[in-house]
């Protein structure tokens, strides 16, 4: 499992080093903004709907490796899906990082997600990890006040 380890370290890292979809939206149908006090995580989340579908997706913000490299995972996975998919990824992740055992056996249905399964055994990082998840359900929902991971 050690190279398994390596190789999800260094995903996280070129994701939160060169992050995908970052970018301001300026015609974006949704924003949502997100903020994570425990770290001092922040995000912004764009969204360009077509229907339930979640035509294209950005976001940008600061925060730690975790928080930005889960931003720039999530964005990848969910262009495309329909909102209701994208809560299903959302209760399948979210399980993931709170779970014991995560590390030994990730959910196959995850994908490129499954790479942060380790930050299960770091409680003080799942927020890290969701608050791009929260503030993007805060943007499907149309909520005017910003996502909170508290
Ligand atoms: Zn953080």
């Amino acid at each position: 499992m050690a190279d398994l380890r390596e190789l999800y370290q260094e995903v996280i890292l070129d994701h939160s080093k060169r992050p995908r979809n970052f970018r301001e939206m300026a015609d974006a149908d949704r924003t949502a903004v997100g903020h994570n006090p425990l770290c001092g995580d922040r995000v912004t989340v764009f969204l360009k709907l077509d229907g339930e579908r979640i035509a294209d997706i950005a976001f940008v913000g600061q925060g730690c490796a975790i928080s930005k490299a889960s931003a720039s995972l999530m964005s990848e996975v969910v262009k495309g899906r329909t909102a209701a998919e994208a809560e299903r990824l959302f209760g399948t992740f979210h399980e993931m990082v709170t779970r014991d055992d995560a590390r030994a056996s990730p959910p196959a249905d995850l994908g490129k997600l499954a790479v942060l399964a380790g930050v299960s055994e770091f409680p003080v990082r799942v927020k890290c990890a969701t608050l791009a998840w929260h503030t993007l359900r805060s943007a499907l929902a149309g909520r005017e006040a910003p996502a909170t991971t508290e």
